[in-house]
């Protein structure tokens, strides 16, 4: 029970029309959902991709965690995120063996619970981590 998947990709774009030109008018993908996250400044569509998903991310304002990223680096792959089982017990577990955890879980684009791991420590990619959706019993 303890499987790590791929929950989604995410990249930043300067506008998530433009990019849907080619991924659903040319590639065929579809949008599942799209959201504005207002405490990360940021539109996102998710498009399904078999168990998985890309994430568009847009810059609200240039003052987004994404219009900073685009600034200084372009448009490109964000993040890499993968879901885990218990989101609490994986983030202690980085927490006390030393790897940098960029803040405490916080709800994202579906009501997900989420965190993010510092590149330095995860070779050079930003990790975001996702709770397993509960089995509502
Ligand atoms: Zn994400």
């Amino acid at each position: 029970m303890s499987t790590i998947r791929i929950d989604h990709l995410g990249i930043a774009v300067r506008s998530i029309e433009d990019a849907l030109r080619f991924y659903s008018g040319q590639l065929g993908m579809t949008v599942a959902a799209r959201e504005t996250v207002e405490h990360e400044n940021v539109r996102v569509a998710m498009l399904p991709a078999g168990e998985s998903r890309l994430e568009l991310l847009e810059p609200v304002n240039a003052d987004s965690a994404i219009g900073k990223f685009l600034d200084k680096r372009g448009e490109g792959l964000h993040h890499v995120a993968l879901r885990v089982p218990d989101l609490e017990a994986a983030a202690e577990k980085l927490r006390t063996q030393g790897a940098r955890i960029l803040d405490e879980p916080r709800r994202g684009a579906g009501g997900h619970l989420y965190l993010f791991v510092h590149p330095a420590s995860t070779g050079g990619v930003l990790l975001e981590l996702i709770q397993e959706e509960q089995e509502h019993a």
